[in-house]
């Protein structure tokens, strides 16, 4: 749960594990469990605009936004996903009454699920963690890139702005020399200009937030801001994502099953 000024947002899982193995985020290390049900997804928005309505980030408020963006690849789990959308954003009694303006799926890019998702009538965000401009490194970082390339990817989310009118998020997480150099902040820059056009999308980088034990590190700050002002230089939104979530190691993707 995270609380700013103006918004009160619950990023929430919709798998168990993921079976997605991106190498820099601790929850694909361990594979896929199972899918939530439609019932533990709502469960999980239930309870967090029960908190804040209850105080729980300091006055009362209202829950105004939920991210897909816990544990597992939302897409991954389409029906129940696409089900518990419908009971968030229906209004009350019957649902949560949550604008589906203020809910975002995050996918790292499953084409047949973002144009189905395009035809359900659910203005929701789209984010597509993309995590570099480039194919070679991409099928690397996002193993699913070796079934759908980038451009693809990016065509697909062109079709969902187009469908539903609505922004796309591009999530690119900064490691340390792997995906932080200037040519590809330039690159990245040209390709969403082509693909999307300046309009339609928004770049949100995301420090890494280094796992314990691992070789991934995130890019210095000079490097960071060398980033955002080339991007914005292609005459892309570019913005560096507050990662709250650090010290509990639950920013996006990096929500690790601890414990048993
Ligand atoms: S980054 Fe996201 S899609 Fe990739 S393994 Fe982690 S949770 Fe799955």
């Amino acid at each position: 749960l995270m609380g700013y000024p103006d918004r009160a947002t619950v990023c929430v899982s919709s798998q168990a594990g993921c079976g997605m193995a991106c190498p820099f985020c601790a929850t694909g290390q361990g594979g896929l469990e199972r899918n939530l049900s439609t019932a533990e997804i709502v469960e999980q928005v239930r309870q967090a605009a029960a908190a804040v309505r209850d105080g729980a980030l300091g006055s009362p408020a209202r829950l105004s936004n939920v991210v897909f963006m816990g544990m597992g690849e939302p897409l991954a789990n389409y029906k129940r996903v696409v089900a518990a959308l419908r009971r968030i954003t229906a209004p009350a009694p019957d649902g949560l009454g949550i604008s589906a303006r203020g809910v975002t799926v995050s996918t790292v890019g499953l084409v047949p699920a973002i144009d189905k998702l395009a035809d359900e009538g659910l203005p929701v965000t789209l984010a597509v963690s993309l995590h570099t401009p480039d194919d070679e490194l991409r099928d690397t970082l996002v193993p699913v890139n070796t079934r759908w390339k980038v451009a693809e990817v990016l065509g697909a989310a062109r079709r969902y702005a187009q469908a539903t009118g609505r922004r796309i998020s591009i999530e690119y997480a900064l490691i340390r020399d792997v995906n932080d150099q200037p040519w590809r902040a330039d690159l990245l820059g040209k390709l969403l200009r082509q693909e999307l056009g300046a309009k339609r999308v928004h770049v949100n980088l995301i420090p890494l937030n280094p796992t314990p034990g691992s070789a991934w590190d995130a890019s210095p700050r000079r490097r960071q801001d060398e980033f955002v002002r080339r991007v914005d230089a292609a005459g892309i939104a570019c913005t560096v994502r507050d990662t709250r979530g650090q010290e509990i190691a639950a920013a996006c993707g990096q929500l690790a099953a601890t414990g048993d």
